[in-house]
């Protein structure tokens, strides 16, 4: 019989190996379990599973192959507290808030959604010279490459589509966050015919393998842009083809009229979702000095009163960076910050002797354009509040940069707000909120943040072929 995966305690024993390397709690430092490395023999072998087994999974229908898709979604459902449990021990994020939950949740969202989306046939020409057809077919084998923020749900954002568009699909998860992908591969292969979902945890070298093995027809990576880089040379060779979701380092703009009072905790939230370790955050905001004083005011108040501490406690819903060397990136921007006469109005000391990679929800004033909490993606807790006196000013401010993954304009007024909106330089610009996406709208950047788009029927056909039949 097979394991009930719904316990928390299963789900751990199933990915976790007596002999593997361990992984340990961010906000306690004690032991969630050991994980097992891949090598690249590993990764070889499971390209051979993968290529076998899409041959008949490619052969299905789109609505045999959606039945799956609800299928898994079923056993995520089912599954959803043990995978919440996880992510709050490897990640740290607490369960509560937008964090471990609303991540399990957002995984079946986005099968069910995945498996749903209608797509056609397109008729281009139907005449007396003929009748041509664009139609969308699987490329193969899809290696998926991830980061540690969002582990489950970037995954899914990846092998759900491809899946449904008849390829088969092998996860690299990030080395900080092996346990959390695995946990969701066990659960989702349940559903899944044998094979066509593998999973290979590994460092980066292991990432490298998957993006240059030449039976691998497509890399979707979500990562750092200098990964990105690296990833779009390795498949330069095979013509791989590639979707790049990269840093961003979001602009915010407020408009002088909106009413702080009402839209501060949306705000903050824009910022310091996921402990402000989520790519489309609120990285720079850009505030209008009639109003400065009173929203650096608000969104102090909350960042102090806000509750952080350990995933697996009720109350928080901030928790710890998930690693050292994200902690000390964020330490040493706001030291930076400190010292070129900019004001921590909250946070900015973390406790050296609390364990765990905590630093505390961090609100930065008076600081200007170039100074590199504003330059450089903190990718943490801290947010920078820039004063501006003139609105083309701070657009191009928030055009400058060169990332461009999302933006967004606060206002009361939708008629400016979109004029705004319309000047900023983003894959997504919203309007009074930050960073809400939807598996029917697609997302990706521009510059340095990416390339293609994931989600929607767009999401589909950037993981299928394009293929014109001509009569
Ligand atoms: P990272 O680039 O360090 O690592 C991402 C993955 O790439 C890991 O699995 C890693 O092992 C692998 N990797 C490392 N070197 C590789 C190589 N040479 N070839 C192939 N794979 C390799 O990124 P991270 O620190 O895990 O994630 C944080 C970054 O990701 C931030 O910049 C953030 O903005 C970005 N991000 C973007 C999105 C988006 O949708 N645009 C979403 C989440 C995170």
């Amino acid at each position: 019989m097979s394991t009930d995966l719904t316990t928390f305690d299963n789900l751990l024993a199933a990915v976790t190996v007596t002999d593997g390397q361990p992984v340990h709690d961010p906000a306690t430092g004690e032991l969630v379990g050991n994980t097992k490395m891949s090598s690249t023999d590993d990764v070889d072998a499971a390209v051979a599973i993968a290529s076998q087994a899409q041959k008949s999974w490619g052969a299905l229908s789109h609505a045999e192959r959606a039945d799956y898709l609800h299928k898994a979604a079923d056993a995520v459902n089912a599954s959803a507290e043990a995978l919440a449990q996880i992510l709050a021990r490897e990640v740290g994020k607490p369960l509560n808030g937008p964090n471990a939950r609303f991540e399990a949740g957002a995984c079946e969202a986005w099968l069910r959604a995945n498996a749903d989306f209608p797509l056609e046939d397109e008729v281009l020409v139907d005449d007396e010279s003929g009748k041509s057809v664009l139609s969308y077919v699987p490329i193969g084998v899809v290696g998926a490459i991830g980061p540690w923020n969002w582990p489950m749900m970037i995954s899914v954002w990846q092998l759900a589509p491809s899946l449904r568009m008849g390829n088969a699909v092998i996860l690299k998860p990030s080395e900080h966050t092996p346990l959390s992908v695995q946990a969701l591969v066990a659960v989702l292969n349940q559903a899944l015919p044998e094979g066509v979902l593998q999973v290979v945890p590994g460092e980066g070298d292991i990432g490298q393998a998957v993006s240059e093995h030449p039976d691998i027809d497509k890399i979707m990576f979500t990562g750092s842009t200098k990964t990105g880089q690296a990833i779009m040379r390795s498949a330069a060779a095979d013509m791989k083809r590639v979707t790049l979701e990269l840093g961003g380092n979001d602009a915010g703009i407020v408009l002088e009229d909106i009413n702080v009072a009402d839209m501060a905790q949306d705000i903050f939230w824009g910022a310091f979702i996921n402990t402000g370790q989520t790519c489309a955050a609120l990285k720079r905001l850009y505030v209008p000095a009639s109003i400065y004083d009173e929203l650096v005011q608000a969104l102090a108040k909350i960042a102090a009163e806000t509750p952080m501490g350990q995933g697996v406690s009720e109350e928080n819903v901030l928790g710890p960076l998930q690693n050292a060397a994200q902690q000390k990136i964020v330490a040493d921007l706001v030291e930076e910050a400190r010292k070129d006469g900019a004001t921590i109005v909250t946070g900015g000391n973390p406790d050296d002797h609390q364990t765990g990679y905590f630093y505390p929800a961090t609100i930065v004033s008076d600081i200007d354009q170039k100074n590199p909490l504003v330059q450089i993606e903190q990718f943490g807790p801290a947010l920078p509040i820039i004063k501006y006196d003139d609105l083309d000013q701070a657009i191009e401010w928030a055009n400058e940069l060169e990332v461009g993954l999302g933006s967004s304009v606060w206002s009361s007024d939708a008629d400016r707000a979109r004029e705004v909106a319309n000047r900023l330089i983003a894959g997504t610009t919203w309007i009074n909120k930050h960073g809400a996406v939807d598996p029917r709208v697609p997302f990706g950047g521009v510059k340095k943040s990416g390339m293609g788009l994931e989600f929607g029927v767009e999401g589909l056909k950037q993981v299928a072929l394009p293929k014109v039949t001509t009569l």
